[in-house]
This record gives structure tokens, C-alpha cells and sequence, in this order.
């Protein structure tokens, strides 16, 4: 039988699982995990996000 609630394929190792730029939690595997990324000094930066409220509340300060 197939477990339609497992959720095989999604799995992040603690030590590969980004962290919120605002709070600093760590997301494994957050439905709510939000993802920005642009462009500086002609690399790609990234952050991640727990959910959107963080995403909001962050300033964005580098
Ligand atoms: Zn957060």
C-alpha cells in the first residue's frame, strides 16, 4: 500500500536545509518556505524564507 500522506522525494538533510533570513529558523521542508533571489555584483543571491510573514518583515539589509 502507498501512504498518500508520506512525503517520500521532499526529504532535506538538517545539514542542507536553509534557514529563515529573518528568524533564523531552519525550513525543512515548509509548505510555507518562500524563496526570493536577485541579482548583485553579478552573482546570484538568494534567501529563504519560512513563510511569508517573514518574507514580509524582511528588510533586506546586506
Ligand atoms: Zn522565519
Amino acid at each position: 500500500m502507498v501512504d498518500p500522506t508520506s512525503d517520500v522525494g521532499e526529504d532535506v538533510s538538517p545539514e542542507d536545509a536553509p534557514t529563515c533570513a529573518t528568524c533564523g529558523e531552519q525550513i525543512l521542508n515548509e509548505r510555507t518556505h518562500r524563496v526570493i533571489t536577485w541579482i548583485e555584483d553579478d552573482a546570484v543571491q538568494s534567501a529563504h524564507f519560512c513563510d511569508e510573514r517573514c518574507r514580509m518583515n524582511w528588510d533586506g539589509d546586506s
